[in-house]
């Protein structure tokens, strides 16, 4: 299939790039587009036949569910109620990277829920994602623009390495300001419930339910009777091609570590080295690539995944990493990488 692909100015948007990607997903077929998120891979919430492609050209699972993004706070159609609490969230953090879960109504065909009875809805902030929704005519279902398995895209040029030729539309814009997955909170149940750890943090929505926890089985490893209440998360995810490995603990100790390590396959195996700002001139040897620095766990978080996928483009057999405080987006940012690493974790 041709792919048209067209790049977006987020500070000027241009209406008649809009319509055209609008009435791609009018018309059933699949966009990509810029979220704050990471991008999405969108198709038309409510009609099955569109939803069915998102899984195929991902390579997605069948037994996990969309994320349906709206345009606006109207969202009862969609749900059986919403919840006293979840008005609150709604109030204050919509727009933004917070997907809410709730009983979903008969609008919203089994394939986007992968056959549950509730739907997670998120509103993003990012204009040129609501222009779209706001075009189409229509919630859009949209999971991340990646083949599955693969790190999240963050920018354009990582959604057209993965779905060229798969889908009708890519409509480029800025790269992600968040570049992390929604937080997702399930919201029929009390209290309420972390799914998935994003940039709105247990923190931020304490102020909110006090009582509100992160399901345990998501950060721990997966081989100990891990059933979690996201489906998607007990896949393995956010993988570069090469293996990943994390040192955890004191990061003296870390530096130490991963030197020794390095020095140890001299000779025998390329390592790649995701470190901070802090450490990065601390590694004589190896391909060393910063996140950022320890002190903007936000840029962290943003470098993630763009860093996790820029490792594919330099030849390394191991890659390993420093470790991240979990606290506050620490957590979600700690999430992706034990994923990514498939929970391989070295303590110092
Ligand atoms: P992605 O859109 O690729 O970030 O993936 C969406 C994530 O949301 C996956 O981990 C899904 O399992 C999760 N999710 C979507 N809808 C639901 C739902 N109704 N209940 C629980 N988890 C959901
Ligand atoms: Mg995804």
């Amino acid at each position: 299939m041709d792919t048209k692909i067209v790049i977006i100015d987020e500070n000027n948007i241009n209406q008649n790039i809009i319509n055209q990607a609008g009435t791609v997903i009018k018309q059933g077929g699949l966009v990509a587009f810029p979220t704050e998120t990471v991008y999405g891979l969108g198709a038309n919430a409510l009609d099955k036949i569109a939803v069915e492609k998102i899984f195929k050209a991902k390579g997605r699972p069948q037994d996990n569910p969309l994320i349906v993004h709206v345009a606006d706070l109207n969202i009862e159609s969609l749900v059986k109620e919403i919840p006293f609490i979840a008005k609150k969230i709604m109030k204050k953090y919509w727009p933004g990277p917070i997907t809410l879960i709730f009983d979903k109504s008969d609008l919203i065909p089994s394939t986007t829920s992968a056959g549950l009875d509730t739907v997670g809805i998120r509103m993003p902030s990012n204009i040129v994602a609501r222009k779209l929704i706001e075009a189409a005519g229509t919630p859009i279902a949209a999971p991340s623009a990646n083949i599955s398995g693969r790190p999240s895209p963050t920018d354009v040029e990582s959604c057209i390495e993965d779905l060229s030729g798969k889908i009708e539309y890519i409509l480029g814009g800025d790269k992600s300001t968040v570049g992390l997955e929604s937080t997702i909170v399930d919201c029929t149940c009390t209290p309420l419930c972390i799914l998935r750890p994003g940039a709105i943090t247990i923190e931020m929505l304490r102020e909110i339910d006090e009582h509100i926890y992160i399901d345990k089985n998501i950060m721990s490893n997966p081989k100990n009777d891990f059933k979690p209440k996201a489906p998607g998360m007990k896949y393995r995810h956010y993988a570069p091609k090469s293996p990943v490995k994390i040192i955890c603990g004191n990061l003296e100790k870390t530096v130490a570590k991963i030197n020794e390590i390095v020095q140890t396959n001299m000779g025998n195996k390329k390592i790649g080295i995701i470190a901070t700002d802090e450490t990065k001139n601390k590694y004589p040897y190896g391909t060393v690539i910063s996140l950022g620095s320890r002190n903007k766990p936000n840029d962290v978080a943003r470098n993630l995944f763009e860093v996790l996928r820029s490792f594919d483009d330099v030849d390394v057999d191991l890659i390993l990493s420093e470790a991240f405080e979990e606290k506050g987006i620490g957590v979600a940012i700690m999430n992706r990488l034990k994923k990514s690493a498939g929970f391989d974790i070295i303590k110092v």
